[in-house]
Order: C-alpha cells, then structure tokens, then sequence
C-alpha cells in the first residue's frame, strides 16, 4: 500500500506567505506522521506476527494509527495505558473510540513496561511510544523526497521547513535526508529531552534539527486559551483546521522567530485531527468552569 505524495498549498497568515506540506490528507484512515513513521510496517511483511503491542496515552494519534495497521494486516492489537479516565469509558470519543472501533484491546496497568513485557512473545512486534524507532525512516525519507519535488514545481529560493516535534523522530530524519534547514520545537519536556530522544534513535547522527524555543514554556497536554485562539485564528485565515496538540505549540514557536528566519518557511502539517474533538471537549469544559 503506497500514498501518492501529499498536497502541497500556498497560504497567507499575519500577512505572510507559507507553503504548507499537507500530511494530514495523505489518507483517509492511515493520516499524517504515523502514517509515515509506520510506513514500514505497513509494507513490509511480517509473516510470523500475529500481534502488535504499545504503550502510551489513551487519545494517542500513534494508538489510533497502529489501531489501523493491525487491522489492516489482521493482527491482534494489544495497547496498555496506565490509566483511562471513566468518563472517557462511559463517553468514548476521539481516537480512542476509533481505536476501539478497529478492534483495539486496550489494558490498564500501573506497571506499563511489565505489562508490555508479559505480551511480548515471538509472533508480537513492539511499536515504541509515539514511534520512536529507526523504522520511521523508510516512511519519512518518502516525504522528504515528495518535499524536494514540492519545491523544484513551485520553484521555491532558499527553503527551510518547521514541524513541531514529539519524539523529534520525524524532524531527526527529515533532517538527514533535506539539504536545507529543518526547524522544530518541543512539546515535551525541553531541548535537551529532544536531544536526548534523538540519541536514542540515532546514536552517531551529526546532521541534526535546529530547535527553537519558546519564551513561554508550554507543558504537553494541558489547556492554554492563547494557543486555542491561535488554533483558531489559523483555521479562520487559511482554512487549514490543525491539530490542538502540538501545532499551536508550532505555530507560535514559528512565528516567534520568523522575523529571525531567513528564506521561505514550510510547515509541514503532521494530522493528528481525530484528536481535536476530546481537545475541544476539554477546552468547553474549562471555559464552562471559569
Ligand atoms: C506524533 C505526532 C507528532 C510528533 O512526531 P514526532 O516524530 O514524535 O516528533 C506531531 N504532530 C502530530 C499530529 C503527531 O501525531
């Protein structure tokens, strides 16, 4: 199963031009980063697996992702957490109904990594939270080519991309394989927590990403009206509805430093849009309660 290449837009935001890399609609089921960080998994084949085992949050894009993977290739789909709230179980919604939908088992377990461990056998293959494995690779530099393409047809001077970043595999392997400069910014932990994750995948990797920081530091998950009013604005100005996650976490990290930036910004949109509806339900909740 191959993707053609994603859409690739001129946009107008705040006055100014970015081309957007549109992952987001790569797929219908099989969308944005995890559809390129699993990539491998999904076309190769794995003839002795008959389950595939995670961990990580309950509204995790990577556990919708894998949900559709494993039911694609008919495999068992075992995913632990170490805790879901009850009204999300009595209310499902986001991707974790459409997890539950493609068949998930979903295991809650204080003790995550032994509980990973007392699945693991032979026939199981283990997928890192949020992906984080050398086997992005295959899916990322497809992108990173499709990017090359994107620019040579738009005829586009002196490129640099920015993504936000979770693990920081995918920016770490587009870096690799793109001749200009990749920007990105955390949206867990700190600078040194992305650098750390990219030692993990790639111990002897030279060529890495640039990372911008925020002046204010935003903590992963949490709730924060101005990113809501960016999310907003971004949508009203282009059209372009993103993620609640990580992309107002991008955006005002990108925009911070754009005056700083020299040549012209792409920002590459990873999906993740399933998630938007327990995001938006959090934040009707919030405001109810201010
Ligand atoms: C997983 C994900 C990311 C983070 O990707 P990393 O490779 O872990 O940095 C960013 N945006 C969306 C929408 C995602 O689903």
């Amino acid at each position: 199963m191959f993707f053609p290449s994603s859409p690739f837009e001129k946009r107008t935001f705040n006055h100014q031009t970015f081309y957007l890399k549109r992952d987001d609609l790569l797929d219908k089921d099989f969308s944005g980063n995890k559809a390129r960080k699993f990539h491998y998994f999904l076309n190769h084949d794995f003839p002795h697996i008959q389950r595939v085992v995670s961990s990580g949050s309950n509204q995790s894009n990577a556990m919708y992702s894998l949900s559709v993977l494993a039911r694609l290739k008919g495999w068992e789909f075992i995913y632990v957490c170490d805790h879901i709230p009850r009204f999300l179980k009595e209310n499902p919604i986001g991707n974790y109904k459409e997890a539950l939908t493609n068949g998930m088992n979903i295991i809650e377990s204080q003790t995550r990594e032994e509980e990973v461990l007392r699945w693991l056998d032979a026939k199981s293959l283990h997928v890192n939270e949020g992906g984080r494995q050398k086997e992005a690779e295959e899916g990322v530099k497809i992108l990173a080519n499709e990017l090359l393409a994107d620019i040579q047809t738009h005829a586009i001077s002196n490129p640099y991309l920015f993504l936000p970043s979770g693990t920081g595999t995918t920016a770490l392997f587009l870096q690799k394989y793109l001749p200009f400069p990749v920007f990105t910014c955390n949206t867990v932990g700190d600078s040194a927590y992305l650098q750390k994750q990219w030692k993990m995948v790639v111990p002897d990797l030279t060529h890495l990403p640039t990372i911008l920081e925020t002046k204010h530091k935003y903590h992963y998950g949490k709730l924060y009206i101005e990113l809501y009013v960016l999310w907003q604005r971004l949508r009203n100005e282009m059209g372009v509805e993103f993620d609640l996650l990580y992309d107002p976490v991008g955006w005002s990290a990108l925009l911070e430093h754009l005056p700083l930036l020299d040549g012209t910004p792409i920002y590459l949109h990873q999906g993740g849009i399933l998630g938007n509806a327990s995001m938006l339900q959090r934040y009707v909740r919030k405001a109810n309660m201010l």
